[in-house]
């Protein structure tokens, strides 16, 4: 997403645009989200979900999120909803499959099956490749060595170009490099396609007594249980089993029941069995979204002549979890405007 608005906003600017993009299709993972763009209501509250997130840079998130969508409605975003269903957050729900459309028909010159494999001579660069959730190497290197153990969630593109062009280019790392939101998944013999990347996420851990094969326990912290995929990430065979008491079977989170998605993991072939009056589910860590990348200012620089947008900057939500979509808008437009001199 943040490389699209970030063409976008350049060429309204009356720059030339390239958009090189590794993928068959525009959109990247944005195009297999949930499309709730938002950022939290208060102000304290983020500093509170997301501790270790550089400040700055997340005063520039929260501060211009609602003008970036403004533009966004001014380049005709299809909106499916006003609200997050979320009463900690405000924002909308983006139809992400138009949305791509929208975007990649107004950023120009847009050439799909090319990746981006260094960075050109003399002209400003915006990297937005996404982050490097699919670089099984770097995941392995910065966030857990059980990483062949992790599912993909989201596109299979981003494995990390954005950061190693950076760094070679003299970019820092961000805080949070050990970071990824994601979901607790159904564990195979399950597989996982991207259709299920939503609908099979197991997000009831805070209904059940989450423990590793060894038979520790894990007690949830966060409204996002982006504390708990992060834990199980990080276990034995980067495993956990959800015990789940009969009386709890009945608990919703957001639209769905318990039961609904402990019978959507048993449908997708997971480990799925009953015991003395509870159900235990396993379930391994699906990797959606890195959190640490490149560290940026807020002009999004981090180095000369090389802009970032998006998950390729890192230290936004570190300690939690704040909108993927939203920061990628943010940096976006933040990034084209920094690299053609229009920064306020
Ligand atoms: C299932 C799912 C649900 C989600 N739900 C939400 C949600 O409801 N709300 C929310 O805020 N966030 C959500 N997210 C996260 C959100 O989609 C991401 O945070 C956001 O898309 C990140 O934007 P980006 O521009 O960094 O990456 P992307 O949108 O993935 O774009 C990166 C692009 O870079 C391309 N690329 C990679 N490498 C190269 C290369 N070398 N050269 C050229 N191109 C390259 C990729 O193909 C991709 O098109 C969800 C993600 C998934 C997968």
């Amino acid at each position: 997403m943040g490389g699209l608005v970030a063409a976008v906003r350049a060429r309204e600017l009356g720059a030339d645009v390239l958009v090189l993009e590794k993928g068959d299709r525009p959109g990247g993972s944005m195009r297999l989200s949930g499309g709730y763009a938002w950022r939290y209501r208060e102000w304290d509250r983020f500093r509170d979900e997301c501790p270790g997130g550089d400040e700055a840079l997340q005063r520039l998130v929260w501060e211009h999120f609602d003008s970036g969508l403004a533009w966004l409605r001014r380049q005709g975003a299809p909106i499916l909803s006003e609200d997050t269903g979320n009463p900690l957050t405000t924002g909308v729900r983006l139809d992400v499959d138009r949305l791509s459309s929208v975007l990649a028909k107004q950023a120009g010159d847009v050439r799909f099956r090319e990746p981006l494999t260094a960075l050109p001579d003399g002209v400003p660069v915006v990297l937005a490749t996404g982050g490097f959730h699919a670089g099984r190497e770097l995941v392995r290197r910065h966030i857990t060595p059980e990483a062949d153990e992790l599912v993909l969630r989201g596109n299979p593109w981003s494995a990390g170009t954005g950061l190693e062009l950076g760094l070679a280019a003299g970019a820092g790392l961000s805080a949070g490099m050990d970071e990824f939101w994601g979901r607790a998944m159904p564990a195979p013999p399950a597989v996982v396609e991207p259709a299920g990347y939503r609908s099979l996420g197991q997000t009831y851990a805070r209904f059940a007594r989450v423990v590793n094969e060894r038979g520790d326990e894990y007690r949830p912290r966060s409204w996002s249980e982006i504390d708990v995929a992060q834990w199980i990430a990080r276990q034995p065979r980067g495993r956990a089993w959800f015990h789940v008491r009969d009386d709890a079977l009945a608990e919703r989170v957001r639209d769905r029941t318990v039961a609904e998605m402990i019978e959507s993991a048993r449908e997708a072939g997971a480990p799925v069995e009953r015991a003395e009056g509870e159900t235990v589910v396993e379930v391994v860590a699906g990797i959606t979204t890195t959190l640490g990348g490149l560290a940026v200012d807020t002009s999004a620089r981090a180095a000369d002549g090389i802009w970032v947008a998006g998950a390729d900057a890192g230290g936004i939500s570190t300690g939690g979890w704040a909108s993927g979509l939203a920061s990628a808008l943010v940096l976006g437009l933040v990034a084209a405007e920094s690299a053609l001199g229009h920064a306020e």
